[in-house]
């Protein structure tokens, strides 16, 4: 069974997928750093004969997109003329000059026998594998990993700086060309290349990072340069973008890259380990794939950073997912999560994601007893987390885990003992976790599973470490006896006097316990009807002598030499115990009646008050 917050969280929502981002896209493509419109003829065969269209419908398509899908010249489809030439040469005051981007456009005039080709083609242009496939005629990939395997990120030389002239100038020269001269020499898709170089390129300050990229792209995806690109300041119209190393490194806007050409950065994390997309599938921890490093996590960091400067949701719900599934939803309890979990915590809440640092937690203290979770990575928890951790662990402690918790964190506790991190162990969660366990087992001391786990322990004789942690264990219930878990204590103290009664250990717990009950037990007596501890809960029962078997209490009669009649409370010192209760009960009225009586006179003198108000605010408002 899982719990519902070991179900990985939701996917992102649509709106941030590509194919989604794309669909918009193909509906307003004028929008969007549209740069081809296509004049489409004024024939429509699938209207009505009688209907006439004053203008040609027009479909506005990116030049990039179409270059991939298509490889013929445009020249095919129609009639090529840039935007600022056709406004001169031709009178039409329908078209304006410059795109809704105030850029200038090419403006293809389409032949009545390729209506149906342009349409399908334009509908094919939107579609992410295009993306990806415009991606890969940039030399994206074969830069990107070429940069990463030299373990630095260079510039890709091949994507030189984009040069605005090119484009505009080969669109601009072919006006008014024939058919044949623009198909082989300058016609518009002989400069292909151009158009696989991307318009805008980013860079790092300082670095030689730089990658080129598609302005419409980055509009689209990331809100960011959206808002930037539609600002009137100066940097809309920049072809070159610096960001701040503060917030990017190299590799973390290689992953922006990728992630915006692909809807997926996994590539980049696969090349510097090769087994990370399988590592990411797989449901468990297993031998037989390698984890990644714990520096991913470095990685992830700083990819998140630039996510967020650039309130790139979809990529922080990406990374997001990924972590989990590294995590493998958590739903697994491996030696690789113990080792990831924390890390995937502190980052979860170092960048206040609910959806990982919380089940991180209810794992950690979940699996609080497997053997490699108490590492150091564990230290590297905000003082928040632990402290959630220790709650957490408190909250989960049951009669059957307790007392290996105990021995596992007393080991630590040894383990630690000279290490330079000994007081970061100790203070925040060894110390308070060793505390709360002798808590919880001087209130469950007779509980079989208890009892039989701390007898094992006792039977490795000393100086074993087992044997020292269960002695110390009892010193510290004995620190914690008091008259609401007496009772246990001292059945506990009876069962190991049955199971290893020639410790040394025991002996002296029965003697301390005895003891105890030889000072104490007219508490216990006074108690008999009054309600328990919290703590102690109706589990443990027979706190008080009253719930106690008859045997036990004769025994315990015996050994702290009290009659029996005296323990339950009838005995000769019985009758001063009921006059000290009847005292106690009567101080408990005359309290109570004393509350009652002070509420009464608080609550007249406050409706006096209120009617005196309610009288001023009347005569006033007489003399209005
Ligand atoms: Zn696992």
């Amino acid at each position: 069974m899982s719990s519902p917050i070991a179900q990985p969280i939701s996917i992102p929502p649509d709106q941030f997928s590509l194919e989604d981002q794309l669909a918009t896209l193909h509906e307003r493509p004028e929008d969007s750093y549209g740069d081809v419109l296509f004049v489409m003829p004024n024939n429509n065969k699938h209207a009505s004969p009688r209907l006439t269209i004053p203008l040609p419908s027009r479909i506005w398509a990116h030049s990039a997109l179409l270059a991939v899908t298509y490889s013929k010249p445009l020249s095919r489809l129609g009639d090529i003329y840039s935007s600022l030439t056709y406004a001169e040469g031709y009178y039409v005051d329908t078209l304006p000059q410059r795109s809704p981007c105030n850029l200038p456009y090419t403006i293809v005039v389409v032949s009545p026998e390729n209506d149906l080709v342009v349409r399908k083609l334009v509908a094919g242009c939107y579609r992410p594998v295009v993306i990806r496939n415009l991606w890969e005629k940039m030399g994206g990939k074969r830069e990107m990993l070429l940069a990463l395997d030299e373990g630095v990120l260079l510039a890709c030389n091949s994507v030189k700086p984009h040069d605005t002239g090119i484009v505009d100038g080969d669109i601009l020269t072919m006006g008014t060309m024939d058919d044949g001269d623009r198909d082989e020499s300058v016609g518009s898709w002989t400069t292909r290349d151009n158009l696989f170089q991307g318009d805008v390129t980013l860079k790092i300050e300082g670095g030689s990072v730089s990658f080129s990229m598609h302005k419409f792209l980055l509009d689209l995806r990331v809100p960011y340069f959206r808002t930037m690109f539609r600002s009137a300041f100066s940097e809309a119209s920049m072809n070159e973008h610096t960001l701040s190393s503060e917030y990017f490194t190299p590799l973390s806007l290689a992953i922006v890259v990728q992630y915006l050409y692909f809807d997926d950065a996994e590539l980049l994390f696969s090349w510097k380990w090769t087994d990370f997309a399988r590592y990411l599938n797989s449901t468990k921890c297993s031998s037989d794939i390698n984890a990644p490093s714990q520096d991913i996590f470095d990685i992830f960091i700083d990819a998140l950073v630039s996510a967020k400067f650039l309130q790139l949701e979809s990529l922080e719900w990406w990374i997001t997912n990924c972590l989990i599934k590294i995590a493998h939803g958590f739903a697994c309890n491996g030696a690789q999560c113990a080792r990831f979990l924390p890390a995937i915590a502190v980052m979860g809440y170092q960048n206040n994601i609910a959806d990982l640092y919380r089940p991180c937690i209810s794992w950690l203290a979940k699996h609080s007893n497997i053997s490699f979770l108490w590492k150091r990575n564990m230290l590297s928890l905000p003082e928040e987390l632990k402290a959630d951790l220790v709650d957490t662990v408190k909250a989960r402690l049951t009669v059957s885990n307790v007392i290996p918790l105990y021995l596992r964190l007393y080991n630590l506790r040894q383990n630690t003992a000279t290490s330079v991190f000994k007081d970061d162990w100790e203070q925040s969660l060894v110390g308070p976790l060793l505390e709360y366990c002798a808590e919880f087992v001087s209130y469950h001391f007779a509980e079989p599973r208890i009892v039989f786990s701390a007898a094992r322990g006792i039977h490795h004789k000393p100086p074993s470490t087992t044997y020292n942690a269960i002695e110390d264990l009892f010193s510290l219930v004995l620190a914690n006896l008091n008259k609401f878990n007496a009772a246990p204590i001292w059945r506990g103290a009876d069962c190991y006097t049955k199971l290893v009664a020639s410790a040394a250990i025991v002996e002296q717990l029965n003697q301390a316990v005895i003891s105890w009950f030889a000072q104490n037990w007219r508490d216990l007596v006074v108690m008999q009807s009054s309600s328990g501890h919290p703590l102690s809960g109706s589990r443990t029962g027979f706190v008080t002598f009253n719930e106690w078997p008859d045997e036990s209490l004769q025994k315990l009669s015996m050994q702290i030499k009290v009659p029996l009649s005296d323990l339950k409370g009838l005995g000769a010192t019985a009758r001063s115990f009921e006059l000290r209760k009847e005292k106690w009960l009567e101080k408990c009225r005359i309290m109570e009646m004393n509350r009652l009586m002070r509420r009464q006179e608080c609550l007249k003198v406050r409706d006096e008050d209120s009617a005196q108000f309610s009288s001023i605010v009347d005569t006033h408002v007489d003399y209005q």
